[in-house]
This record gives C-alpha cells, sequence and structure tokens, in this order.
C-alpha cells in the first residue's frame, strides 16, 4: 500500500538510485549544462536520508515525509533543480497528510509535484526540461486511476509514461534553463533533469510494487 512506510522507502530508494546514476546524470549534464546535476542531486538525498535517519520518531503522515524532503532539497541541492524539486516535493507534502492514499490521492500527489515545478520554473513541455517527464506522468496517473487501477498501478502507469517522456528530450532543443543558451546545440541529448526525474518516478514505482 502507498502509506508512511512506502514514502520512507521511496526516499531511500531514490537516494540509492541517485548515488548509483550520479556519473550518469553529470555526464548528461555536462553535455548541455555545467556538470553538476548528479553531484547536486546526490548531495541533497544523501542529506534527506541523514535527516530520516535522525528523526526520534516515525512520520505520522505521508506529507511529513514529503516535507522533509522538499525542505532539505531546497537547503543542499542548489542551482535549478534545488528549488524545483524543492517545490515538487513541497506542494505535493501539501496535499499528502494522510496516513496512506487511495488511487485518487496518488493522482493529487503527482498532480501538485507537476504544479509545484511549473509555478517555479514557467517551462511547459516540448522545452526540454523534468516537465517533459512529470507531465505525462501526471497524465498517465489519471487515465490509470480512471481506468480503476490501484494505488500501486497508478505509480507503476507514471513510471512508464515518465520514461517515455524523457526520452522524448533527446531531439528537443531546449528553451528553458541553462541549456537553452545553447539552442540548436542541445538537439540530440537527454536532458539531465528529465532523466533525474524518470528515475525518482521509477523508485515510487518501485517502492509500491
Ligand atoms: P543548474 O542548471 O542550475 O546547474 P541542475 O543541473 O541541477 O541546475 O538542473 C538542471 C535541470 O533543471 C535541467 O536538466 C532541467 O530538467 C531542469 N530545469 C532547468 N530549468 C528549468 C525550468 N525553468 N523548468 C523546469 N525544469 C528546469
Ligand atoms: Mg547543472
Ligand atoms: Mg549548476
Amino acid at each position: 500500500s502507498v502509506d508512511v512506510a512506502w514514502a520512507i522507502d521511496w526516499v531511500r530508494r531514490s537516494a540509492q538510485t541517485i548515488s548509483e546514476h550520479r556519473d550518469e546524470l553529470v555526464e548528461l549534464d555536462r553535455q548541455i549544462g555545467d556538470g553538476d546535476h548528479g553531484e547536486n542531486l546526490d548531495r541533497g538525498f544523501r542529506a534527506v536520508v541523514a535527516k530520516l535517519d535522525a528523526l526520534e520518531e516515525p512520520p505520522a503522515e505521508i506529507g511529513d515525509v514529503l516535507k522533509l524532503v522538499a525542505t532539505t532539497l531546497m537547503s543542499t541541492v542548489g542551482g535549478a533543480a534545488g528549488p524545483l524539486y524543492g517545490t515538487a516535493y513541497l506542494r505535493a507534502a501539501k496535499v499528502t497528510g494522510a496516513a496512506e492514499l487511495d488511487s485518487a490521492g496518488v493522482v493529487a500527489l503527482l498532480e501538485a509535484a507537476l504544479e509545484g515545478i511549473v509555478a517555479r520554473g514557467k517551462a511547459t513541455t516540448g522545452e526540454k526540461t523534468m516537465v517533459d517527464a512529470w507531465s505525462p506522468a501526471a497524465e498517465a496517473a489519471v487515465a490509470a486511476a480512471d481506468a480503476g487501477g490501484s494505488p500501486a498501478d497508478v505509480l507503476a502507469a507514471a513510471a512508464k509514461a515518465a520514461a517515455v517522456g524523457a526520452e522524448s528530450t533527446v531531439p528537443l532543443a531546449a528553451t528553458k534553463g541553462r541549456a537553452s543558451y545553447l539552442g540548436e546545440r542541445s538537439v540530440g541529448h537527454l536532458d539531465p533533469g528529465a532523466r533525474s526525474s524518470e528515475l525518482l518516478l521509477a523508485d515510487a514505482a518501485a517502492a509500491a510494487a
């Protein structure tokens, strides 16, 4: 079930995955940015796990876990991704003040995260950013919930759509963020933030499977 233990597992898996993909994310960002995305996120998620480990009492609500992620990422990640992911987790925390989520609750979490990223970064789909992973993920989540899917089904559908969405950034020219400085020269590269978003959503699904 998608409960507090799920949220904690999601966060721990995320930290593990980001550390395993740190060099890949650095390399992707080196191609169209400044090469720090993997390092920034790895530092952030390590700090999140340290804070989780230091908690004296287990969080009562999913939103408590997501809020801890948000505040820690905002203060440790820096760059564009820190505030973007920070706002995503903060908005998601605001709609997850519950011990467990049903399918509609999972949809609300994903839509709130997307809204946070869009509110902060003002990007729309097709601009070669993490929005290209989160937007199809939220759409697929709605469809899966409407089709009667379980919370785990909704997360699985979102993760699958995020992977396709991340891959869709390859032929795009960036028009937001640092990669936009390259204009057409950003074409042919996978967006690092879309890739890290795909990885985080895959972990959300894996933690519920
Ligand atoms: P920086 O570019 O400041 O070094 P990072 O390397 O950590 O920050 O993150 C870069 C990623 O942030 C990009 O790959 C992209 O996905 C995302 N990004 C940048 N600007 C925006 C924006 N305005 N809206 C959404 N995502 C963005
Ligand atoms: Mg960077
Ligand atoms: Mg940077």
